[in-house]
């Protein structure tokens, strides 16, 4: 089997979820799970929600939601014209969960109301395209995800219980998956044991999919994006910036955790832990070779550049000439985690510390 994964821009407009059910028609008949992002900026547009509601403003809350309830409920009209348009229809108990939310004043933590609204965006993608791609004669199954992946309460940043997980994907997905049965579903979000939705943190989903490619021992993963593939650089900003064919998962989880904004690194580890490889691919020219991402070697690497803004130098050295040494070293270290600061460079000379954060 197989695990597909569509981004946000994959589904920003009716044309491109039509080319989403375009390219799944091909695999019909074939075992595949396939997790579709909020549809283009919609995580965006909920964290203005959940922002506003936890300042109190429930009005301008209210008024945010009620642009994106439109929103989704007009592509879905004009995706499905002839299904009717009067009355609640299968999208209002979505919606109907997170009005009711917001009606209420906040009396736990910012994380948790993030995650209680903000994972509406997958839902309803998700709900919105399985649901077009039946009227296209696509039979499919949507899950919600918050069934399959259970997960901690660290909310926005919540950890995956694999146990749980692993044993509930076994029986629940795996009997569909025998019978070539297409599954939609979400990613990025999962649930507690207490029912409470949590989020894996931003552009979590590349993770989500890898998360079900391993479970599942899938032949491959495919990160669908509007791209040729993965570049050397940003394209937006590095107009030479060149195709590569091949990586392996070593040269792009560096890539990844300093910022290259490709795939989530939490992606590489499941798939590098059984040996499964990742194609990134242009949803645009599917046919393109995209790029192939495995172990082994690989060569003739072009340099990778990651532009990252907004970083701070800080110099930090000893007054009386004192070598830095490893206890001061690791006493910065200590503090970083602390402050849950990363640097993405260090350097140790003999009496100075160099950071950039
Ligand atoms: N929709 C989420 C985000 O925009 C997750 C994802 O797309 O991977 O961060
Ligand atoms: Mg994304």
């Amino acid at each position: 089997m197989q695990v597909f994964k569509f981004g946000g821009a994959s589904v920003s407009t009716i044309e491109r979820i039509h080319n989403v059910s375009g390219l799944l028609q091909r695999f019909q008949g074939q075992p595949l799970l396939v997790v579709i992002s909020a549809m283009g900026k919609t995580t965006n547009a909920l964290e203005k929600v959940v922002e506003a509601f936890y300042q109190g403003h429930k009005e301008q809350a209210l008024e945010l939601f009620s642009a994106i309830r439109e929103q989704h409920r007009q592509i879905s009209r004009e995706l499905m014209p002839s299904e009717p348009s009067e009355g609640p229809d299968y999208l209002s108990d979505f919606f109907t969960e997170v009005e009711w939310l917001l009606h209420d004043k906040p009396v736990r933590n910012f994380d948790y109301y993030y995650d209680q609204v903000v994972c509406i965006g997958e839902l309803l993608s998700t709900a919105i395209v399985s649901r077009f791609l039946q009227s296209r004669g696509i039979p499919n199954q949507w899950m919600d995800v918050r069934d399959l992946i259970r997960t901690d309460d660290t909310f926005r940043d919540a950890q995956i219980d694999w146990t749980y997980t692993e044993t509930n994907v076994q029986q629940t997905v795996v009997p569909l998956l025998a019978g070539s049965q297409l599954i939609i579903t979400q990613g990025f979000i999962g649930s507690t044991d207490e029912n409470e939705s949590t989020t894996l943190g931003r552009e979590g989903s590349d993770y989500t999919a890898a998360v079900f490619a391993n479970i599942l021992n899938a032949e491959s993963q495919t990160i669908w994006k509007d791209v040729q593939g993965v570049m050397n650089a940003d394209p937006k900003l590095y107009k030479n910036a060149q195709w590569i064919r091949e990586l392996n998962y070593r040269e792009v989880i560096e890539m990844a955790y300093y910022g290259a904004q490709v795939i989530h690194p939490k992606t590489i580890k499941p798939l590098q832990n059984k040996g499964i490889p990742l194609y990134v691919k242009s949803f645009i020219n599917p046919d393109e070779e995209g790029t192939l991402i495995h172990d082994g070697q690989v060569s003739r690497l072009p340099p990778i550049i990651v532009y990252k803004q907004r970083q701070v130098l800080m110099e930090l050295s000893s007054k009386d000439y004192s070598f830095v040494g490893e206890g001061l070293t690791a006493r910065l270290y200590e503090l970083f985690e602390e402050t849950k600061t990363r640097p993405n460079l260090t350097q140790n000379g003999a009496i100075s510390l160099l950071c950039v954060l």
